[in-house]
């Protein structure tokens, strides 16, 4: 049985990847293949960045209905150093405001023969919707779906943990924060879960911590300098208030002091350990700026895998596309 329907959407009748959705589902395989294809395209800082042909003549639309900085550039520039036309929608004056339905404004972009479309909504089942609709040759893109999902996100996780630490198997893993409105965490959880971390550890307020039916496997702790002892990856993570209602809004300078990595806290985890965070910081709330910003940190690290990690995802998506269409 597979419990998440995006899952069996996200592929063709033979079981390629035509669409990102979810890393749910994904074998160990199919992930350490993106995430070579991904590191294939790394530079060293100061190198010139790298760049092929797999998406010439595609056009590649961004679609963000909410904020976004990192996710958003680093799509558009994979997405440029493929040799694809990019158009960026600015959502806030594009026909949805006027009560046009997400389906009119793709049908649109595929009339203009659109081919890659990324997307990032707050409404949870979005792009798997989108994609039961869309043409044979259209391919969507999940950079952000509510508190679900965003697999781009994961993957860069996962190239990170990589690069910096190896074997994933000795690994002990702690994603620190608003868990219950964070699509990272989640994403996180799905991939380290295929690449078959030691242990993932998950620690959050009382009132932040998801249910009990979700994250598997992983254990829960509400004391932070509990679920950091030993660590060797701490992932720090905003609280989502723009997901949060009322009383479960904890207070930033108490929420600072009680669960923010610090310096003193990090001195608990293994060393060696690094520090990610999927960015935007909120510095001195979840994380502060010294351990942001000190030696353990691989913040900047994410951000540059971010851009090899959406071309492999690009690459990867539109040469299936290419051989489906061969064979038809
Ligand atoms: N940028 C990440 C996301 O889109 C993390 C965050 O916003 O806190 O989910």
């Amino acid at each position: 049985m597979n419990p998440d329907p995006s899952a069996s959407v996200q592929r063709d009748s033979d079981g390629r990847l035509r669409h990102l959705i979810t890393l749910e589902g994904m074998s160990r395989d199919e992930i350490v293949a993106l995430l070579d294809l991904a590191q294939f395209y790394v530079r060293e800082p100061g190198d010139l960045p790298a760049r092929d042909q797999s998406l010439a003549g595609q056009t590649v639309a961004n679609l963000f209905f909410e904020p976004s900085t990192r996710t958003r550039v680093s799509f558009e520039l994979a997405a440029q150093r493929l040799g694809a036309e990019v158009v960026n929608l600015d959502m806030h004056s594009s026909s949805r405001v006027k009560g046009e339905t997400v389906l009119d404004t793709i049908y649109t972009l595929q009339a203009m023969r659109a081919d890659i479309l990324v997307m990032r909504d707050a409404e949870p089942g979005l792009p798997a919707y989108v994609a039961r609709f869309v043409a044979p040759h259209v391919s969507i893109l999940n950079a952000g779906e509510a508190h679900l999902s965003h697999p781009t996100q994961g993957l860069l996780d996962a190239l990170t943990v990589r690069q910096t630490k190896g074997d994933f198997t000795k690994l002990r893993v702690l994603i620190a924060g608003d868990i219950s409105h964070s699509r990272v965490a989640r994403s996180a959880w799905q991939v380290f879960k295929s690449l078959g971390v030691a242990e993932l550890r998950i620690a959050a307020p009382a009132d932040l911590m998801p249910n009990k039916n979700e994250f598997a496997g992983a254990r829960r702790f509400e004391n932070i300098d509990d679920a950091i002892r030993g660590a060797d990856v701490v992932m720090a993570l905003r609280i989502q208030r723009e997901r949060i209602r009322g009383a479960q809004m904890p207070d930033e300078t108490s929420y600072h002091r009680t669960f923010g990595i610090n310096a003193q806290r990090l001195k608990l985890a293994a060393p060696g350990a690094i520090v990610m965070h999927p960015g935007p910081m909120n510095r001195d709330v979840e994380i502060s700026s010294e351990v942001a910003d000190g030696p353990q940190s691989v913040i900047q690290r994410q951000v540059a895998n971010g851009v090899a990690v959406r071309m492999a995802v690009l690459a990867t998506i539109a040469r299936n596309v290419q051989a489906r269409r061969h064979f038809q």
